[in-house]
């Protein structure tokens, strides 16, 4: 493995300069796959964050962006995903140093974020308005128009990708940003701002804060000279979110959790879904908000498929994310690595099978990094919270079915909506099921994939609103209508 750079000191990007949190903390990134310190970045406070929405606020209220033209908008984009692309491995190996992922996955999410600040920068000319010519002698139009002021609050599994997907279709769009990366990885947002600050945006339009949910991010939610929120995190700060962003009746899109079925019928290609549940439930550490964490299995096949995953599991290569051929890498922190711990006992208490993993792996290189073995429970129940409650980690609750039905019933008898998949050759019996699961994000025959082109978000309380897509650009404008009337007679109303 690479001998890691020095330890970088980072400034928050506020108002088109590099400046130290007011209070001069600091908080230490480290790497969660060896513990290493790998940087000290600013912790923000509500007062850093005020001045961080005061300078979008006179950004959008006063500065030149309002009047930037579409064109010139989507052009900074393009930039900015020509920056990433040139800056792509670093980019990359950075965020596998700061959450750990391995470098494939990095490398792939990078492209993503490249991509999304490319597609929403030629969106950027294509937001139009409609018409109207009735009733006679009056024109009734609609103009899209930019929210304002957005407040962006994004989680530490896609550090780079989620802020590309928050910042590219708001800035398409015409807003400004205050963007807030999860305390534990801040770094290559912080990078991105370096290079936003080389394609020259005017300053305040958007500017990246380092800091806490508590205080930070609550500041954010609740200022009132914030007109939107859009945030991605867990399901309980989401409902903290709305709460603070009620202050003011700020303008809200809330991507959640998730505890998604994947559902595996005895006519599905047997080895392609064996695959697809290995990589639907352990790509990205199973620190996936889409993560395929509820395996359901037809009973005919059960026995057979499970095994199968089994045998194959040691392909799932544990290490650090920068040494090559490794397949998950480690936890993004010693605490969530309890927490997720902590669930496999749950499991085990509650009577669910343990049939691989549960354990911390064995050796040296394992020694300072937050690794756990890839963890399969058979025979769970949907009654157990470990077929009910997001994990986000490396554990895969199976659970047996006997029916198309039954199969139904227990993959909607959830909270959350996020996501689904199906494996059957049956492409009726496919659509059938998926058209029947109150999810935002389905596959059949495959799980994982989705595009920049395509909405992203979740049925009940998997949130609110969708990013991406054509529709990811409309949850960053206000729609507003022209009445022009082209007879000058008075009404004579009175
Ligand atoms: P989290 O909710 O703990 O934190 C997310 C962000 O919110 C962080 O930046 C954090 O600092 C901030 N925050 C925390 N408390 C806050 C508060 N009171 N006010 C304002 N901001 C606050 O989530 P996490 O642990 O970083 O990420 C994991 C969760 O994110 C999982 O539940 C996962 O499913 C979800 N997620 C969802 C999607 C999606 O697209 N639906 C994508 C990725 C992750």
């Amino acid at each position: 493995m690479a001998k890691l750079n020095p330890i970088k000191s980072y400034q928050m990007w506020i108002n088109g300069k590099w400046v130290a949190a007011l209070s001069g903390a600091t908080r230490e990134i480290t790497d969660p796959g060896n513990g290493d310190l790998i940087a000290r970045v600013p912790e923000a406070g509500p007062k850093d964050v005020a001045l961080a929405i005061d300078a979008a606020r006179q950004a959008f209220d006063a500065g030149p962006w309002r009047k930037t033209s579409a064109l010139d908008r989507g052009k900074y984009l393009f930039k900015i995903a020509d920056a990433i692309r040139r800056e792509g491995q670093f980019l990359a190996e950075l965020e596998v140093r700061n959450c750990g992922k391995p470098l494939a996955e990095a490398e792939f999410d990078v492209a993503d974020a490249a991509n999304c600040f490319e597609f929403y920068g030629g969106l950027a000319t294509k937001i139009h308005g409609e018409t109207m010519s009735v009733p006679a002698n009056s024109i009734s139009y609609v103009v899209r128009e930019p929210v304002g002021v957005c407040g962006q609050i994004i989680p530490w599994n896609y550090p780079l990708m989620m802020a590309a997907w928050k910042l590219a279709p708001a800035l398409a769009a015409g807003n400004v940003c205050v963007l807030k990366p999860s305390e534990l990885t801040p770094i290559t947002a912080l990078e991105l701002a370096r290079i936003i600050e080389t394609v020259g945006l005017p300053p305040g339009v958007v500017n990246i804060i380092t800091g806490p949910g508590a205080g930070a991010g609550e500041e954010l939610a609740s200022n009132p000279k914030v007109d939107k929120i859009a945030f991605t995190g867990g399901t309980v700060t989401g409902r903290k979110i709305m709460v603070a962003a009620s202050s003011n009746l700020k303008k809200i899109s809330l991507e959640l959790g998730g505890k998604n079925p994947n559902i595996v019928f005895a006519d599905a290609d047997f080895e392609a879904a064996v695959d697809g549940a290995l990589f639907g439930a352990f790509a990205n550490q199973g620190e996936v908000c889409s993560a395929g964490s509820r395996l359901l299995i037809e009973k005919s096949i059960h026995a057979d498929f499970v095994a199968a995953l089994i045998k194959k599991v040691p392909r799932v290569k544990l290490g650090h994310g920068l040494t090559p051929g490794v397949k998950m890498g480690a936890l993004i922190s010693a605490d969530h690595l309890k927490k997720v711990e902590n669930y496999i006992k749950i499991g085990i208490s509650e009577g669910a099978k343990l049939v691989c993993g549960g354990r911390r792996p064995m050796g040296a290189e394992f020694e300072k990094g937050n690794f756990l073995e890839p963890t399969i429970f058979d025979h769970v129940t949907p009654q157990m919270r470990v077929g009910r409650e997001e994990i986000f980690g490396p554990v895969l609750s199976i659970i047996p079915f006997e029916s198309e039905s039954q199969a139904i019933q227990i993959a909607n008898d959830t909270e959350y909506g996020l996501a689904a998949g199906v494996w059957t050759k049956n492409v009726n019996r496919g659509l059938r099921v998926i058209h029947s699961i109150r999810a935002g994000i389905t596959w059949l025959n495959t799980y994982h994939p989705t595009f920049n082109e395509m909405p992203w978000g979740g049925y009940k309380q998997s949130g609110i609103g969708r990013e991406l897509g054509l529709h990811g650009i409309e949850a960053y404008l206000e729609i507003k209508q022209v009445n022009i009337n082209l007879d000058e007679t008075p009404i004579g109303w009175y």
